[in-house]
């Protein structure tokens, strides 16, 4: 299978390890398949009996054509292993009702990044072989908490690549900045910059762009490359987590083989839930897709008007994977909905006056598969609140805004097919917020709230947050934004 440029209407011809390579098309676009490959009744029928990583080998083999099955199946067992996901990979909870969880956080950082992010630097790894690179591919990135972290998790000790972390010294919480200092792995480096987020991310943006420092990393057997959200490596194995829930849906007797069932997504980039549409391409029989959004609820405006306006106030807010002005992977559905031409149309305009609209047709061909809902603050922390003591679930706070915009639709649409609701982050993530909204107490500290929601809660801290404080630290510089450069010849020399 090739792929080709959001925003082009030449034939696609460039290979997966190319575009897993290469991250962005040279156009500005995103890449996509030329074609959805099928999935039929059969094939999901025996996916079930099937593991995680064998479900993931065969579904990644349709999109990624130029690995074999068995570089794939052994990539995703080591991805998906019993060791790194602590009760499975992405396992199916029942919450209350029609509704049920799809936990995609039991991986090394408690949040569903590590879904895409165990197995693409993997593919990475194999793609600069498949390509015939000679070079090292060293990953930059600029973080305020958990990407970096997921990232560092994905890449250490993996052939051929090198990581770097920037954070901000002051800008990320004390959970964040031990779980990146006790970090392991020997081709990793963190370092904090004394800044902001902003500072951080600019200064790393400076260097991707900086020629000198390119022809420099060469000349020592290096290239820059991005572990940024838009890559089809990262896309992909988001597609297989949908496919084996409804599996698990068959396996547990909720639907028969060909029912259908809905899917609610906790949205930022629009990465996820355009996975999930993906699926249904496909052949996965799903009815809607459920986008939920915070407060900053720009897709939600956009799918009930067909105008995207970014030119609105940012909040704030306890879901902060989900604060996010500009959903990238909205232009990949744009493609699929409207052509490259349109597409290109609309990513100027957005670039130009921050907004676009879409023609009416394109957005009702939309509005046929998705639907939009937003959850405010206060509405967040009771949804928390309410699902624990009435259903005994406890919700993260991004998965929070999704039972509250899956309970919106339902009780709008009286639509009650089993729903599928992506849980994309422990409730240990969120700690603090998640504490105070299901006891109404405020926790002592950061750290504080982990001890004090596991005996509020009975429940067990997971592994990547359990004992932080008594890990070995190993990175504790740091610089100033000008020095960033020397780290980085320094990290490689
Ligand atoms: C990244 C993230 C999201 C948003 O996912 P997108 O693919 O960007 O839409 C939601 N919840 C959590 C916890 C995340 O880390």
């Amino acid at each position: 299978m090739l792929f080709k440029s959001t925003r082009s209407n030449e034939q696609a011809n460039k290979s997966a390890a190319e575009v897993i390579k290469q991250g962005l098309a040279s156009d500005g676009g995103l890449f996509v398949p030329e074609t959805i490959p099928c999935l039929t009744c059969e094939e999901i029928q025996s996916l079930c009996k099937d593991s995680y990583p064998v479900r993931a080998a065969k579904i990644l083999s349709k999109f990624l054509g130029d690995y074999t099955y068995e570089e794939l199946l052994s990539d995703c067992e080591k991805a998906y292993s019993e060791a790194s996901f602590v009760g499975g990979a992405a396992p199916l909870v029942p919450i209350h009702g029609p509704f049920s969880a799809l936990e995609l956080w039991h991986g090394p950082t408690a949040a569903f990044k590590d879904m895409a992010l165990q197995i693409m630097p993997r593919l990475l790894s194999r793609a600069l072989v498949k390509t015939g690179e000679q070079r090292t591919a060293l990953i930059l990135v600029a973080t305020s908490g958990d990407t970096g972290k997921a990232a560092l998790e994905g890449y250490k000790d993996i052939d051929g690549i090198k990581i770097m972390v920037f954070y901000p010294v002051d800008g990320v919480s004390k959970v964040q900045k031990l779980q990146m200092a006790t970090q392991t792995g020997s081709n990793v480096n963190i370092t904090s910059i004394r800044g902001n987020f902003d500072d951080a991310q600019n200064g790393v943006k400076v260097i991707f762009g900086d020629k000198e420092m390119e022809k420099t990393l060469n000349e020592k057997g290096y290239f820059f490359s991005s572990a940024n959200s838009i890559n089809w490596g990262r896309l992909a194995p988001q597609i297989v987590y949908y496919v084996s829930a409804y599996c698990d849906l068959l396996l547990n007797g909720t639907c028969k083989l060909g029912d259908t069932f809905n899917v609610c997504v906790p949205t930022g980039n629009f990465g996820n839930i355009f996975a999930a549409y993906l699926a249904k391409q496909m052949g996965l029989p799903i009815g809607r897709l459920i986008c939920a959004s915070n407060s900053n609820n720009i897709l939600t405006d956009f799918l009930e008007t067909g105008t995207y306006d970014r030119n609105r106030d940012f909040y704030l807010t306890m879901s902060p994977s989900m604060d996010i002005l500009i959903s990238s992977n909205l232009e990949r559905l744009l493609y699929f909905v409207a052509g490259s031409d349109k597409t290109a149309e609309y990513m100027e305009s957005l670039k130009k006056t921050g907004a676009y609209t879409v023609d009416p047709e394109i957005l009702a061909k939309i509005q046929k598969d998705f639907k939009g809902y937003f959850a405010n603050e206060q509405t967040t922390a009771a949804t928390i609140q309410k699902t624990y003591r009435e259903y005994g679930y406890l919700a993260d706070t991004h998965t929070a805004v999704a039972i509250s915009a899956a309970e919106q639709y339902v009780s709008e649409s009286g639509d009650d097919r089993p729903m599928v609701i992506a849980s994309t982050a422990s409730p240990y993530k969120f700690a603090n917020n998640v504490y105070k909204a299901v006891s109404g107490n405020d926790p002592s500290s950061d750290l504080g709230a982990l001890d004090e929601l596991s005996s509020y809660t009975s429940t067990e801290i997971p592994y990547p947050l359990a004992g932080l404080e008594s890990r070995a630290v190993r990175f504790t510089e740091v610089i100033d934004r000008d020095e960033m450069k020397n780290s980085i010849l320094h990290f490689i020399d």
